[in-house]
Formats: C-alpha cells, structure tokens, sequence
C-alpha cells in the first residue's frame, strides 16, 4: 500500500496540472554526496528503498577537494578523495541509485510527505528523507576575504593551489586540514606561511611532524591574519602577533595566496524550522542512531557530527541512516 500522498492523487484533487509537472513523489531522498550520502545511497538502493541523491553544492563531498586519503580502511596505497567518491559514485549507480545535479534550497518536513525544492524550482515529495548535506569550510568574517574571493583567497588549495605555483602562500588554522592544505602547498609554492593562532598546533602529532619537517613551510605560532592587500589582487596579509599582550605588534608578509582551514559549519539551515539543532547548528540525533526529531527524517556524515568528523565515521552512519530509514518504512508499511 503506497505511504503516501502520490502524484496522481494531486492530479485526482485538482492540483492545477503546472504544478503537479514541478513535483515529484519518491520513496528515499537523500541529500548530499559525500561518503554519508553515497554510503547511505548503496544500503537503500541494495534494499529496494529506490533512491534519489541530489548530490549538492559540493558534488562528491570536502573528499574532492583533499589530496590523498590514508586512513579510509581498505586502500593499503591510499587513494586521492576524487577518485575514491567516483567509486562511491559507481557503486551507488551499480544498484540502481538516481543520482542527479541540483542543489536542496527549502524544506517544509511539517508533514509527509516531506517536501524538499531542488534549485528553487523542483519539488521532491518523499517518504523518508536521509540528509547528508555536509559542512562548509569557515572563513574569518574579513572584509578583506570579500574583497579578493577568487583573486588570492580560496578555502581549498587541492582545487586553487595550482594558481599559486612558485608563489609564496598562508594557510590560517592549526588542525589537519591546515597542515595537509599547507604540505600540499609546500609541492607547489615557494613558501607557505601557517598562521596559527595558538602557540602550538591542533593537528595529530603525524601531520605536525611532517609540517615541521619541510623546509619551506614556516608556522607563525600566536599570530592572527586582520586584513589582507594588493591593488586588485593580494599581495599580502596583515597579521598580529601576540594579541592581547603587552608584546603585541603587527606584522605584514608578502603573499600572493591567503588559504582558510580554520573548520566547517554544518549545513543543516534549510532544516532549522523542523529539525532540533545544537549550538553551533550541528543537527541532533538520537545517541546510537541517524534519528532526528522528525519521524522518517535521518541525518548522517558531518551534519550530525561535530566529534569524529571522519570519511570512514560517515560512511558508516550513511549505512545506518539506510537501515534505520528502511526500519521506519518497514513499520509504516506493515
Ligand atoms: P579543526 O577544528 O580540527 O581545526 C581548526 C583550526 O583552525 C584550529 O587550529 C583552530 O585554532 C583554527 N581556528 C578556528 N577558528 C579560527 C579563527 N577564527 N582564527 C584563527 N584560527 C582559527 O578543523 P580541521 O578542519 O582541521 O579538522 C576537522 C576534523 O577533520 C578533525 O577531526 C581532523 O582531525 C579531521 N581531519 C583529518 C585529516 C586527516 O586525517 N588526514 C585531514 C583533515 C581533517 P584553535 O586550535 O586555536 O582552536
């Protein structure tokens, strides 16, 4: 027995005819196309839960935009994060997943069918709604990062690097992502400055040893980036060092490319009217499941997860977001 409201019934209730044409009923939406959407993707499809994945702002995830990947269990040689989200992608395909372009821009879970517009324009009725939309990287909040989008500051060197060959480049931030951001960078500039705030490095101890160890990488510990210059384009960064202290003082260094690591928002916005949220908009689930506070609605990979943040951590709660999505028709059918 159908769940729920299908296009013909819009049709039988006089829906005029332009709409019901800008809507669509599927069983299992998923949002987003990282490791959690794809993985979440295999485990629906493999059980006949039908799924569509609109695959987002970022198609393929933050894996498509890091270099290699070393620690997603099962790759000895390691892979690069493009490759291994084309295979995700793939295997996805292989059972039978409709993957499409386009981009989540409202919801209205008020009811189910849920309702989701794609790209303003297209609206997708579905039985359960898997969402696994991600994080996007942060910026500072300088006006100066406005300023020059494009023209010397970017969040991700793996897709920008290229232009800054033989330049001298700063990465802001002392995690993982600004030491790989940075030792992908050192390949490919002649100097890349880390501009850390702290005075020491947030990093696992391997990605600091390896900071350390190149030679044209310089980390400027207890420094802060303030503005940034260039007629046009950047020509450097005005930093503070030891804010706050009677020894503060500012410094100005050369660069032509000002690279953001500084971590991500989740993109759980769009949901904010339905769903419960934490503090910093990471939505909530239920401990040991992808249950959010909406019956039928699931959230994996980084939305939910502000902790472990891993690939290997969201591909795994993608497959619980399918089981748990599966369970919930089941029920519901029975
Ligand atoms: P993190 O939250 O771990 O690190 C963010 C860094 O940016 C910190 O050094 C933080 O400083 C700094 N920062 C934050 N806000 C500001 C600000 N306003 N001004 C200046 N500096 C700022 O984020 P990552 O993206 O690095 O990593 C996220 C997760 O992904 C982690 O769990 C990490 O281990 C993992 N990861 C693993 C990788 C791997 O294993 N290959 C690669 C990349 C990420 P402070 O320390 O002072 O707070």
């Amino acid at each position: 027995m159908a769940l729920f409201k299908k296009l013909d019934d819009l049709e039988e209730k006089n829906v005029p005819a332009s709409k019901a044409q800008e809507e669509e009923h599927v069983r299992t939406l998923i949002l987003g196309s990282g490791p959690a959407g794809y993985t979440a993707a295999i485990y629906a499809a493999r059980a006949n839960l039908s799924p569509v994945v609109y695959e987002g702002i970022e198609p393929g995830g933050q894996l498509t935009t890091t270099t290699e990947v070393e620690n997603f269990p099962g790759y000895p040689e390691g892979v690069t994060g493009p490759e291994m989200m084309e295979d995700l992608k793939k295997q996805a395909q292989r059972f039978g997943t409709d993957v499409r372009f386009g981009i989540a821009t409202s919801a209205d879970l008020s009811q189910r069918p849920f309702k989701v517009t794609i790209d303003e324009k297209k609206v997708i009725l579905a039985d359960v709604l898997i969402i696994a939309t991600g994080a996007t990287a942060k910026y500072l909040g300088l006006e100066a990062e406005k300023k020059y989008a494009g023209s010397g500051v970017s969040a991700c060197a793996t897709c920008d690097g290229f232009f800054y060959k033989g330049k001298d480049v700063a990465v802001v931030g002392g995690g993982d992502s600004a030491c790989e951001e940075a030792l992908y960078l050192s390949n490919l500039c002649r100097k890349v400055y880390m501009i850390v705030r702290k005075d020491h490095l947030r990093a696992s101890k391997i990605m600091q040893e390896r900071v350390f160890k190149t030679h044209n990488i310089e980390v400027l510990f207890e420094h802060n980036a303030i503005d940034l210059f260039g007629d046009g384009v950047v020509e450097g960064a005005v930093l503070v060092k030891k804010k706050g202290t009677p020894e503060e003082e500012e410094v100005r260094i050369k660069i032509d490319g000002f690279f953001l690591a500084i971590g991500h928002t989740p993109n759980s916005g769009i949901f904010k009217d339905y769903l419960e949220l934490d503090e910093t908009g990471y939505i909530k689930t239920q401990p040991g499941t992808t249950r959010t506070n909406i019956h039928g609605v699931f959230a994996c990979g980084d939305v939910q997860d502000r902790i472990y943040r891993q690939a290997v951590t969201a591909a795994g709660s993608g497959c619980m977001a399918a089981i748990d999505a599966e369970r919930f028709l089941g029920e519901q059918e029975s």
